[in-house]
Parts: structure tokens; C-alpha cells; sequence
């Protein structure tokens, strides 16, 4: 079958034909890509066509597909059983290894998505602090968990509402949204709400709704204000967690949150996500302390594997060659689209996640982003798609570089665009 009968069929089966909605291509003019195999960075579809892949699984695969070593890692562990329920070394060993390369965390839990850390995240911090609100941010995205699918309100600063159906009033009323970028507001809300206010949560690198990066003064104002009025300060580094160095946003800023989540890289492609931070909160977590959280496949052994040898391999040369690869892509993408009608357009790089977007901009905030990007963004991808380079299929994804986008790649792809 061609990729739209299978389409056809799993519209029949799957609620929109898709597990996740991103990967309907919902507004385009073509139909989702069934990928039957990757490698490095290339993907192939049922019909046996090949793309530079630059969706990377949306952020996991940052040494490309099938890295041989973690492959290797996977079908060992595989061979000892793929889950057991119980204690076992996979976990501890990937605990130990992030927690004695990031400075600013002593122990770590690992569930199975980046939205479950977020969930944990967030009952966390209220049962530290005894208070209930939490401030997110317009543009961020923290996962399909209900006090996260929340918008800004109309009336005074912060207030919101449900972003979906199904959240109900009293979860939206938890949750208080301000703009990214604005401290001012932040502070008013605080000044509204001194004691109820147990986190902020923030992706301190914004890649949900193209890449919105913050001001290191800005960051700096959230961390003060939560310190002043006693609320935990949450980094989700699910994206930037691993990918902007090792330690994420947090090393590179030298800001540290109170909790960190991450999910994406720290499987290396399984299903893994984490919370981490000192001590004194994370041993407020069952069974020790009085905030429940539990997992039957959490710290799966094959997955742990997985997420081992693919940070291990995460060195400083790593990183360097990760950002040189992504502003090569970058260029060679950017001098393609100034000379075929796409010159309203930038790239946007910072470290290995790009943005291509319509307008000129600096952009620091949601609003900052051009009214027809759809409209614009629906050209590039099928004109990029037909070339055989596949970009996430969403105007407000960004691109991801990896370690297998390298000088060969970067050959073959100036290739694809010239041709
Ligand atoms: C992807 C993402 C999540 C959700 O992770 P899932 O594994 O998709 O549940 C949460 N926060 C951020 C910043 C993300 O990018």
C-alpha cells in the first residue's frame, strides 16, 4: 500500500489516523509519510522513498537513527528480559552517570515520557511548598498533562482558561499564564498571589512554538522571584535537556532550577522521561515522602540501556560538532530559500534546533511570530518534502540537527536543494 491508502486505513482504526496529532499533517496539502526504516539521517517510506530527516523523532535522536552502539546496547540488555518490576542495575547506573555530571542535581527518578515528568513535576512542587497555583508560560508546551493545556484569559494578569476541552474550570484556575519575556507581569502576579504560588514552570530554551530564546536576565528575574516568595522554579529541558551541552540550558545559563524534567535525548529513542533535583525536594517523592508517584515500566531496563550508551557518547567534541553540522544545514537552507522566493524568511539557530521563519523579527514571544506562517510554511515543507528533506510537518516545530547530519549528509542535501 502507498503511504495514502495506509493513511485511509488508519483513519478507520486511529482516532485522526495518528497517535500523536502532529503527525497528521493536519493543514497541508499531502499526506502523512509512513516511515518504514531510518538510518543515520535519512528515513525511507512505504513507497521506498529516502529523506534527510531533520523531525529526528522530534528531538531523541541526536546521534541519528540506528547509532550502531546503541543498538548494541539495546539488543543486549534485550537479551537478560525487557522488564522486570524490581530493582535492577540499568537504572542505577544512568542515575549515577547524569547525577555526577550535572552539578546541580542529587538524584533523579525516571518515568516514561516527558509529559509524565511534567505531571510529577507538578504535584512535586505543590507538595514541597503546601500551595497550589503554578505560572506557565504563553508558547510554552509542557506536555498533554491537564493543568498544562491552559491559555491566557482575558481579563487580569495571569488568569486563564482550558487550551482543551475535557480541562475543567477548576484546573485552569491553578494554573496562571504570563508572557515570556515580561517580568514585570510575573511580579504582579506574585504581588497577587505571595503564598499560593508553589512553581514556575518554563522551558528555559522555548522550542514548542518555533524557538523563542529568552534573555539570560529574564531567566535570572524568574529564579529571584521564586527564591523571594518561596516558590520552586521549574526548568523543562525535555528538548534542551542533553542537547544544549550536557547539562541543558540549565549549565549553560549557570541558572538552577529547583526541578529539572527531561525526557526526548535521555532515552536515546526509548520511552523515557525524568525529574530531577536536590536532595531535600526529590526525597519528598514516595516512599519516603508524602507525595505519590509510581510507574510499572518506569526505569525499563532496555530503555535505561538505551539512554546510557547514547549520553555516553555525548562528549565535548560531540557538542561542538552537533552545532557545526546544524549551521551548516542552516546555511546551506538559508542560501537556497534567499534565491527561490523565500527571502522573507530567517533562520533561527541555537546550538543544534533551527526555526526557518516567515518574517524578520527578533522573537521572543508568541506574538512575535508573522500571521500567514502557515500559509508560507505549507509551501516550504511540500517544496522541501518533494526534495526529499523532511521537516517536522508543522509551521511552530523546530528543526533538529544531529550527529549524523555531517559532511556527507550536508553534501547530499545541498544536492536535493539545487536539483
Ligand atoms: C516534548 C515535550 C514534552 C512532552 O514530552 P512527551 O514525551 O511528548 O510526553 C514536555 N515538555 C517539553 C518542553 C517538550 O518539548
Amino acid at each position: 500500500m502507498n503511504n495514502k491508502e495506509l493513511f485511509e486505513k488508519s483513519l478507520k482504526y486511529v482516532p485522526g489516523g495518528v497517535h500523536s496529532p502532529v503527525r497528521s499533517f493536519k493543514g497541508l496539502h499531502t499526506t502523512p509519510r509512513f516511515v518504514n526504516r531510518g538510518k543515520g539521517a535519512f528515513i525511507w517510506d512505504e513507497e521506498g522513498k529516502d529523506y534527510i530527516d531533520f523531525c529526528m523523532s522530534f528531538g531523541p535522536l541526536i546521534h541519528g537513527h540506528q547509532d550502531p552502539e546503541i543498538k548494541e546496547a539495546i539488543i543486549k540488555a534485550l537479551d537478560n528480559g525487557w522488564t522486570f518490576g524490581a530493582c535492577e542495575k540499568y537504572s542505577l547506573e544512568l542515575a549515577e552517570y547524569i547525577v555526577n555530571k550535572i552539578s546541580f542535581i542529587e538524584q533523579i527518578r525516571f518515568v516514561n515520557s516527558g509529559t509524565e515528568a511534567v505531571m510529577t513535576a507538578i504535584r512535586l512542587a505543590r507538595g514541597v511548598t503546601g500551595r497550589s497555583k503554578i505560572i506557565k508560560f504563553n508558547g510554552c508546551y509542557h506536555g498533554h498533562t491537564d493543568s498544562m493545556l491552559i491559555k491566557a484569559g482575558s481579563g487580569l494578569a495571569g488568569e486563564a482558561e482550558a487550551s482543551s476541552k475535557g480541562v475543567t474550570k477548576h484546573q485552569a484556575e491553578d494554573t496562571l499564564i504570563c508572557e515570556l519575556g515580561d517580568l514585570n507581569e510575573v511580579k504582579e502576579v506574585f504581588e497577587r498571589f505571595p503564598t499560593n504560588i508553589a512553581a514556575i514552570f518554563i522551558e528555559p530554551l522555548p522550542a514548542n512554538n518555533g524557538l523563542l530564546v529568552q534573555s539570560q536576565e529574564f531567566l535570572q528575574g524568574l529564579r529571584d522571584l521564586c527564591t523571594k516568595y518561596g516558590a520552586m522554579l521549574v526548568f523543562d529541558e525535555v528538548i534542551s535537556g542533553f542537547r544544549i551541552g550536557f547539562g541543558g540550558m540549565s549549565e549553560k545559563t549557570g541558572i538552577h532550577p529547583d526541578i529539572v524534567t527531561y525526557g526526548k535525548i535521555i532515552g536515546g529513542g526509548m520511552p523515557v522521561g525524568a525529574i530531577a533535583g536536590k536532595k531535600q525536594v526529590m526525597e519528598f517523592l514516595a516512599p519516603i515522602g508524602p507525595v505519590y508517584q509510581a510507574g510499572t515500566l518506569s526505569g525499563n531496563p532496555v530503555a535505561m540501556a538505551a539512554g546510557l550508551v547514547n549520553l555516553k557518547k555525548l562528549t565535548p567534541e560531540a557538542y561542538v560538532k552537533l552545532e557545526n553540522n546544524t549551521k551548516n544545514v542552516v546555511a546551506l537552507m538559508k542560501d537556497w530559500m534567499d534565491k527561490n522566493g523565500f527571502e522573507d524568511y530567517q533562520t533561527i539557530q541555537y546550538g543544534s534546533l533551527f526555526y526557518p521563519i516567515s518574517n524578520h523579527n527578533k522573537l521572543t514571544k508568541i506574538g512575535d511570530l508573522p500571521a500567514n506562517m502557515n500559509e508560507r510554511f505549507k509551501k516550504l515543507f511540500e517544496i522541501m518534502l518533494n526534495k526529499g528533506i523532511y521537516l517536522a510537518p508543522n509551521a511552530y516545530e523546530v528543526g533538529f540537527g544531529s550527529l549524523a547530519h555531517d559532511e556527507k549528509v550536508q553534501e547530499e542535501m545541498k544536492r536535493r536543494l539545487w536539483t
